[in-house]
């Protein structure tokens, strides 16, 4: 029988162990806190921020959402970013994308400083990924960091696998890669440029797909032999209006050894990866 990789599961150890953590700190006087920066009101962006705060708030750490109007002035948009870089009472901030066109030139990984960036978007938190050099002091990118969270809580092997990706961003597809590579899997990183990709999947162990296109992934992507794994990252919305991955589960799932649920598989594992972060950026605090 498929194997439904659900994070419900893992989301209610990793709570527990994050309580405890977050309980340690306060009593060290360190109370995590985490400030977002939303500009504009995009509703999958107001629907994220308010996951985030609201599972900041349950692990005990502090969250605060900075709402800033969709015309809102580059000046005052770098002038809060540097108030909270300046903040030793902030222990971690994001920057919720995308930003209205108006500031969508800004390199958002150089603007929160390396030690408070717990989406792991500064050229050195992505250069110690890229060098397999992680340590306690830098931060992986929530969704690639949730995706090996979850394939190693469901003993699901990386080693010596053959993976494609398809997306190549700088937030999902580009670092999900390193971090694969640097647990010795063979990775394919593929795009909309890249010819055959079907040939490409059904060759490999394990499936991501990051594109952002409902119901992209079907059984023309899938071996016949019932031995892969499929990672779906998208969140989309389907004719009905419903959130929906790129992979189409009912006619994937039957045909696939283990398979990942929009809602309830990558989304959770993003958010759990970027508290545990915030909860590290607060505890490399106490050794200062
Ligand atoms: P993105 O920056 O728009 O990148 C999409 C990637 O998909 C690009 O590399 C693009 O190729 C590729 N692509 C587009 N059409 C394709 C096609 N027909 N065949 C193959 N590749 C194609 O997207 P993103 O920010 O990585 O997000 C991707 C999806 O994941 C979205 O649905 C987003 O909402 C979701 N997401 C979910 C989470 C989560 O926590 N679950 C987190 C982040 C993102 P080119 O580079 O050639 O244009």
């Amino acid at each position: 029988m498929t194997q439904i990789l659900s994070s419900a599961p893992i989301k209610k150890k990793i709570i527990k162990e994050l309580k405890t953590e977050c309980k340690f700190l306060i009593e060290n006087g360190i109370h995590p806190y985490l400030k977002v920066i939303l500009v504009g009101n995009n509703p999958a962006s107001l629907v994220y921020t308010a996951s985030k705060k609201k599972f900041c708030e349950k692990i005990g750490a502090k969250c605060d959402i900075i709402t800033l109007g969709e015309n809102a002035d580059q000046k005052t948009f770098l002038e809060i970013i540097t108030g909270i870089n300046q903040d030793p009472n902030v222990h971690g901030c994001i920057i919720q994308l995308p930003l209205p066109a108006h500031l969508s030139h800004l390199d958002v990984g150089k603007l929160v400083s390396e030690e408070k960036d717990v989406d792991g978007f500064h050229p050195n938190n992505l250069y110690a990924v890229l060098s397999n050099q992680i340590s306690t002091d830098h931060f992986v990118s929530c969704t690639p960091k949730g995706i090996i969270t979850l394939l190693m809580e469901y003993n699901v092997e990386i080693a010596n696998k053959r993976v494609a990706i398809i997306g190549r961003s700088m937030i999902v597809g580009k670092p999900l890669a390193c971090l694969f590579t640097n647990h010795d899997a063979t990775v394919t990183l593929c795009h909309s440029k890249t010819p055959n990709i079907r040939e490409i999947t059904k060759e490999c162990d394990i499936i991501v797909s990051a594109v952002g296109i409902a119901h992209l992934i079907d059984q023309s992507f899938i071996s016949n032999k019932k031995n892969q794994v499929v990672i779906d990252v998208g969140m989309n919305t389907d004719t009905n209006g419903q959130l929906c991955g790129d992979v189409d589960f009912e006619k994937v799932k039957d045909h696939v050894l283990a398979i990942t649920p929009v809602p309830g598989g990558v989304g959770p594992m993003t958010i759990i990866s970027l508290a545990q972060n915030l909860l590290q950026a607060s505890k490399n605090r106490l050794s200062l």
